[in-house]
């Protein structure tokens, strides 16, 4: 009886190991706030659904960390930092444990934060100014509440699995060069320039006795779906309301955006009109059905250590002629006016002006690991990371569950791999970093990821096991 009771004890001792606390605030900007996503200004009429900052902290034996996601289209760095400030004094989780990123809605408001490619004046960029200003505190009220609501939790993790609503939006075209969204049933495409990233990889917390706490979610799709002046998370709202509505109320879903900056949903295969807060609902309950899927084949992350750790790696500026800048200028100087320039000229043009500002000062990213055991891994990323570069990474992590977390800390821009700077094309034509960069990412979080898996004792005998003897 006695070796029964311990038995017992030993089991609920074990199920209690982690603690999870899961928390939302509101971050709706007011109407006439400016909203980012495009090349244009546009003042927000009002909201679809709510914007919000949604935080997950974990905690093992003490060390604790947390991840938050905000639905905004961009991470500036100054804006995390602060951020990351408020909560390392409370309530009292290290920078370096904390992930602060932006899920990338194109249905969000522009920051005044940094530098910003927005020409706002008057209303716009007083109450944009007003609002950014405050949204570091509300970031930091997420995590607060996140941790003051720490309950033992058993964790699981899960990898399911959606190809159809993701596609490469690079083409090779019949001229030879690669188009960046051509348009769809465009007969000059010859075939996509690049994968896509199906993985969906999620990890389900709930308490001992079986209810739901949170869910984290990470996918590798563009959120611009919605367009117009409301605001909306866009497909993440629908996600975490058919999760909710399938799971149990008060189950808290964590979207972040994986490796996606070219990636979108737009089908050239077919005609149908994608854009609206309909195709945003169509995508979040395929994605909600995939997920609901996946969760129905949880494995549980066995009780291990958690490990933190955060490098810094000095991307170089992408080159630039100094005899251009004069014209870049002037070209970058059209934005938001009446009369743009044409839309890969300005692209070109910001970027150059851009560069510029940093006088040879190479652009810091924060390759930030997170880790259980050596069952789960999150790597999180600055900026808007293609996919080969988050599929690379997964590839070559020794953790059996790796997300990697895109937008995260600071928001650089666009970042390609080796293959996409040659190709040209939007997003490396906007690009503030060099050929390359890509690269010393994926090498910076892979060496981490292999450094988290040393030194770890063997896995634990499973309870079930252990009962059994
Ligand atoms: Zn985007």
């Amino acid at each position: 009886m006695r070796v029964l009771v311990l038995i017992l004890l030993c089991a609920l001792m074990a199920a209690a190991e982690f603690r999870v606390g899961v928390a939302r605030v509101d971050i709706t900007p007011p109407k006439g706030a400016p909203m980012a996503g495009y090349y244009y200004n546009r003042a927000a009429e009002g909201a679809h659904d709510p914007l919000l900052a949604t935080a997950m902290v974990i905690e093992r034996e003490g060390v604790r960390f947390a991840i938050v996601t905000c639905d905004l289209l961009s991470m500036p760095a100054e804006i995390a930092r602060e951020a990351r400030e408020r909560i390392a004094r409370d309530p009292g989780i290290p920078a370096t444990h904390v992930v602060v990123s932006a899920t990338h809605t194109h249905t969000g408001p522009a920051l005044v934060a940094g530098q910003i490619r927005y020409n706002l004046t008057g209303d716009m960029l007083r109450i944009g100014k007003e609002y950014s200003a405050g949204l570091a505190a509300r970031i930091h009220e997420a995590v607060a509440a996140a941790a003051a609501a720490l309950q033992p939790a058993n964790l699981y993790t899960a990898r399911g699995r959606e190809d159809s609503v993701t596609f490469n939006r690079r083409f090779w075209m019949k001229d030879g060069t690669v188009g960046w969204n051509p348009g769809k049933r465009n007969p000059n495409i010859v075939r996509s320039a690049g994968p896509v990233d199906g993985d969906l990889p999620v990890l389900y917390a709930e308490t001992p006795d079986g209810k739901p706490i949170g869910v984290f979610v990470n996918y590798a799709l563009h959120l611009d779906t919605v367009g117009g002046t409301r605001y909306s998370r866009d497909y993440p709202y629908t996600l975490a309301r058919a999760l909710e509505a399938a799971r149990g109320e008060g189950l808290v879903t964590l979207f972040t955006l994986g490796c996606a900056g070219n990636l979108n949903h737009i089908d050239v295969s077919s005609a149908r009109q994608q854009r609206g807060n309909g195709e945003a609902a169509r995508i979040g309950s395929v994605l909600a059905a995939a997920v609901l899927k996946a969760l129905g084949e949880l494995r549980p992350v066995a009780d291990m250590p958690i490990r933190v750790s955060s490098r810094e790696v000095a991307l170089p500026l992408a080159p630039f002629d100094p005899a251009e800048l004069a014209a870049a200028r002037a070209v970058a100087a059209t934005f938001g006016t009446e009369k743009p320039a044409p839309f890969l000229e300005l692209v070109k043009a910001t970027r150059m002006v851009s560069v510029a500002e940093r006088k040879g000062e190479p652009i810091r990213a924060e390759v930030q690991v997170l880790s259980i055991g050596r069952d789960v891994a999150f790597v999180a990323l600055p900026g808007e990371i293609f996919t080969e570069l988050g599929l690379a990474i997964k590839l070559a992590s020794p953790f059996a569950w790796t997300s990697v977390i895109s937008l995260a800390n600071d928001s650089p821009g666009y970042i390609a791999d080796r293959k996409g700077y040659a190709q040209g094309a939007y997003e490396p034509v906007s690009s503030r970093v060099a050929s390359g960069s890509g690269e010393m990412l994926v090498e910076a979080a892979t060496l981490a990821l292999i450094e988290h898996v040393r030194g770890l004792p063997a896995d634990p005998e499973p309870v079930a096991a252990a009962a059994g003897r």
